[in-house]
């Protein structure tokens, strides 16, 4: 039987960064376990039109999409969680939302109106939400995260729209959950309900009523904490849902599903029950929580204080590990602060070394410095965008003896611009939207750690740059031994390069790690662990030497 799609809204209140994207993927997990075909989408109440132009210290992890979107880190959670790609659709700003109403009004579709937030914006969120129910793909459940918190300014229009699609469909077909904050307060040895209380209060002066909360909180909820937040926020108790600090994400769909949410929302939504499947999950959340072993990895870059900032980097790890049985253990590094004379001393104690995608100047020669002594000390190495051009950029300057060797990125005039603006870039002048982004082909050379890898001739890859490797030079850097293992077949772009004799040095344009999933780890990601686990620096002193700290 064909049934309707149903949506499900998840809103966060109290404070911001209890995690809605991982509540809301988690959601999505429990569906998926069920056999329902699920999508997510994020609204995201800022006025960016997307987050591209944003620094990372500000907003953390841009996630690029197959379609070429730049979009919220919550849009790569969901992909992870529930693989299923996500697309230009599944992100709303309220800089589009906007940008599509007056582009309207200029056209002249409105003609003798006023234009207003309610309906026409109020509109314009109601017609993107129902788009991504109604694409090519069908789905039965589409979750829809409201960014921000309950009481912000900027979220406003976006739970007034949620309400009108709310009563604009039957009661069954839609589902309101809320993500709150249960503190303990260690003086009184109590936890308070009061934020939360007031939550749903702000929720429902503007007429939302949750029909579930879930409730993060340091232990779990007993029978009358729940109770008494059901009493006061007007719902029934078996809704409120527990949502206690877990080790790892990936546990947060077993915990809700201890709680027996997945089976309350079918009900809810009138659904048909099903017995959920997350033999799988559960399995990989073991091997997360109890590897068999453990290698240090560093990374090495330029927003390292903020995590958020390389956040599927982090996640590839955890997948990867997984595949090897093994926790990596991350070490930051800030590349500002390294050089030539200190290296030894960050990299010594790390068995592999990666270097992210950056944006400009600052922390370059760190990174080279980096390189090169993973280069010189056989050390796994991965480069991904700017880990790239920077490995290139060491090559050239090192082996191929060209000193002067640069990107024309951080030195206009170099003598040597081994990596360079891209043709289609060079008369570029708005910044938003406008680098090589999303899914571009990838022929892979046979006999090379790529190939070893992915095991097929040719992969698509997301892309977010606007630099490339030049190839006036390719000839000259293949001589002295590096390899080109993977081109863009139609522009002849440079996807990928390694040094064939070294125990694992692979750089790649592309941008692997947002196309790692739990389940399915990138298969760059799982060689790169795997070769680290293998490694055993020269330099390094004694056996026993590693671990030791941070542990
Ligand atoms: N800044 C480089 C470029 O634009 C690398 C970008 C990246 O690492 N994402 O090409």
């Amino acid at each position: 039987m064909k049934t309707r799609t149903k949506f499900i809204f998840v809103t966060g209140g109290v404070v911001s960064s209890l995690g809605k994207g991982i509540a809301t993927a988690s959601i999505g997990r429990l569906l998926i376990a069920r056999n329902y075909r699920v999508t997510c989408m994020k609204l995201d109440p800022y006025i960016n039109v997307d987050p591209g132009t944003m620094s990372p210290f500000q907003h953390g992890e841009v996630y690029v999409t197959d379609d070429g979107a730049e979009t919220d880190l919550d849009l790569g959670h969901y992909e992870r969680f529930i693989h299923t790609n996500m697309g230009r659709r599944n992100n709303a700003t309220t800089g589009q939302i906007y940008y599509s109403v007056i582009t309207r009004e200029r056209r002249g579709d409105y003609l003798g109106k006023t234009v207003q937030v309610i309906p026409h914006i109020t509109d314009e969120i109601k017609r993107r939400i129902l788009a991504v129910a109604e694409g090519d793909e069908k789905f039965d459940v589409v979750l829809v995260e409201v960014g921000g918190t309950v009481g912000d300014i900027e979220s406003q229009p976006f739970l007034e729209a949620i309400r009108q699609f709310g009563l604009e469909r039957a009661p069954e077909d839609v589902l309101y959950i809320h993500l709150t904050l249960v503190p303990f307060i260690k003086s009184s040895g109590e936890i308070k309900t009061k934020p939360t209380q007031h939550s749903v209060m702000k929720l429902r002066e503007i007429g939302l009523q949750p029909d579930v909360l879930l409730c993060r909180t340091e232990n779990s909820l007993s029978k009358e904490a729940r109770d008494k937040i059901a009493l006061f926020c007007s719902l029934r108790s078996e809704m409120v849902i527990n949502a206690r600090d877990v080790e790892s994400i990936y546990e947060v769909p077993l915990l809700y599903e201890e709680d027996g949410l997945g089976d309350k929302i079918c009900s809810r939504l009138g659904l048909k029950a099903k017995e959920p499947d997350l033999g799988g999950w559960i399995n990989f959340v073991r091997k997360v929580k109890e590897p068999s072993a453990y290698v240090r990895i560093a990374i090495c870059g330029k927003y390292t204080n903020l995590h958020d900032s390389y956040k599927s980097i982090v996640e590839a790890f955890v997948h990867a590990g997984v595949e090897n049985d093994a926790k990596v253990e991350l070490k930051w590094l800030f590349a500002d602060s390294m050089n030539g004379d200190n290296i030894d001393q960050h990299l010594r104690d790390v068995s592999g070394l990666l270097i992210p995608g950056g944006f400009g100047e600052r922390g370059i020669e760190g990174k080279i410095a980096a390189i090169r002594y993973a280069r010189e000390n056989d050390m796994p190495f991965f480069g991904i965008c700017l880990g790239l051009q920077c490995a290139v950029i060491e090559f050239v300057r090192h082996v191929c003896g060209m000193a002067e060797a640069n990107s024309t990125e951080f030195n206009p005039s170099t003598a040597d611009p081994v990596i360079d603006l891209m043709e289609t870039q060079v008369d570029v002048t708005q910044k938003g939207g406008t680098m090589r982004l999303g899914q571009y082909r990838c022929v892979i050379k046979p006999d090379t750690f790529l190939h070893a890898a992915y095991k097929t001739g040719a992969v698509s890859e997301r892309h977010r740059h606007r630099y490339e490797f030049n190839n006036s030079y390719r000839d000259r850097i293949e001589e002295k031994g590096m390899v080109i293992s993977g081109i863009n077949p139609e522009t002849n772009l440079v996807e990928a390069i390694e040094l064939p004799d070294h125990l694992w040095f692979v750089g790649v344009q592309f941008h692997p790690e947002l196309k790692s999933r739990a389940l399915n780890a990138h298969p760059l990601f799982r060689d790169f662990v795997r070769a680290s686990l293998s490694y055993k620096n020269p330099r390094k002193q004694s056996e026993g030497e590693e671990f030791d700290e941070d542990r």
